[in-house]
């Protein structure tokens, strides 16, 4: 899918009136994001990007290259509201899905896969990793090429090299941008992406890039942005490094029994499919599971009231691209669903509400007060959360499954 042929993206038509920077102090409270800091890193901002000259030498960078490509760089300061930006509700997991994997998609993905036959049979038998999981990757980070940010790659990682909380990672971020542009695998019209510096169909940083793309058309150009079979080799690339197993999917559907001790749902009891079926775990829709020395771990990301799933190796190779339970979940069942799999079998909680962000600290803060959370109340709800809400469920006697609904709040509020 070229670029240059694909509709106008909406993502990038919303993007496109550059919004100017709030002026404001960052909401993450860190020393480098104070209005006054971001300022200050503003004005030094054309002596730190020359100041990464020795550094990019040492890479290979040709002086006229360092010159050329950073001659109109200029801080954008845009990033910096976007870097520190807090939602106040995130979505619940049900909703996520469901604006990932929807009908429009799938018949795109469909599509794709279909075109592109001999190119996925290709890299299947070059890297062992299966088509409809690239394919899933392709459609949900730029819905096939046709959505994605329209910053300057190199102009973003700058501003974050050399301004704000994280500079040190940026760093590396930019110089590896530098060395695509220098090496000439993409143009600076080609390098364009997101706020924090992913780029291409795929939405490689540039880092990745530099591990795992590969020119599998043999052009001469590492092309992720433009060579479709670059663009499905290199995402195939990192998922092999990444663990994949060949011939294995990611993990099942499973139905949890009334009274199960969900002190079992944790990422890192990985225990084999015949424990869990001793367990009393089954696959959901009656199907039996392929293999009983498989190992997986249990997720309920709705609790007790919600599909359970046994999730293999391969999930965890799926999270190696985007950390986030939910994402890895929406990726493999897009992929399911494109080989012809069904919707889940069971039910979301769907009139469950999601905490807002006020919500989310009370909570924190009410199970700091009764001794089970230590942390300091953030409102991120994270492991130590969903441990201390267990612990809670646990000693009035409700299902230990770590999810904060209004009810478990409800609940601490003493209502
Ligand atoms: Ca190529």
């Amino acid at each position: 899918m070229p670029r240059q042929v694909a509709p106008p993206p909406r993502r990038m038509a919303q993007a496109a009136p550059a919004k100017e920077w709030s002026g404001e102090d960052g909401a993450s409270g860190h020393p480098l994001m104070t209005a006054d800091a971001i300022r200050r890193s503003a004005q030094n901002f054309d002596r730190c990007v020359a100041g990464m000259w020795p550094d990019a030498a040492r890479r290979g960078i040709s002086q006229q290259s360092f010159e050329r490509f950073t001659a109109d760089l200029t801080p954008d300061l845009r990033i910096m509201d976007l870097m520190d930006s807090q939602p106040e509700f995130t979505k619940a997991v049900w909703d996520y899905l469901d604006i990932l994997v929807t009908d429009a998609r799938i018949a795109r993905g469909r599509e794709v896969l279909a075109k592109n036959a001999a190119t996925f049979a290709a890299v299947e038998k070059a890297y062992g990793v299966d088509r409809y999981i690239i394919a899933a990757i392709w459609g949900i980070e730029s819905n096939y090429s046709t959505q994605g940010g329209d910053r300057s790659v190199l102009n973003s990682t700058a501003t974050l090299a050399c301004i704000g909380r994280r500079q040190g990672y940026f760093k590396d971020e930019f110089l590896a941008a530098l060395e695509i542009l220098h090496h000439g695998d993409l143009t600076p019209q080609q390098l364009r992406g997101s706020w924090a510096g992913a780029f291409g169909a795929t939405q490689f940083m540039p880092t990745a890039f530099k591990r795992f793309a590969v020119d599998f058309d043999r052009d001469g150009k590492r092309n992720v942005v433009d060579d479709v079979p670059d663009i499905i080799a290199s995402t195939a690339s990192k998922f092999k490094k990444d663990g994949w197993q060949p011939g294995q999917t990611w993990g099942y559907e499973v139905e949890v029994p009334q009274g199960f001790n969900y002190l079992h749902a944790d990422r890192a009891k990985n225990y084999t499919i015949a424990q869990w079926e001793h367990l009393g775990i089954r696959r959901a829709g009656g199907k039996p599971f392929p293999r009983a020395t498989d190992k997986a771990f249990l997720l309920a990301p709705a609790g007790a009231d919600g599909p359970g799933f046994l999730m293999l190796g391969n999930f965890r190779s799926i999270m190696r691209y985007n950390p986030s339970e939910a994402y890895a979940l929406a990726i493999g069942h897009f992929a399911d669903r494109l080989r012809g799999g069904t919707p889940f079998v069971q039910q979301w909680p769907r009139q469950e509400r999601v905490l807002s962000r006020d919500e989310r600290f009370e909570l924190q803060q009410l199970l700091a007060q009764r001794g089970f959370y230590r942390g300091e109340p953030d409102g991120n709800l994270g492991g130590e959360t969903r441990k201390a809400l267990r612990s809670f469920q646990a000693s009035i006697g409700a299902p230990a499954d770590g999810f904060a609904s209004s009810g478990v709040l409800d609940r601490l509020r003493g209502r």
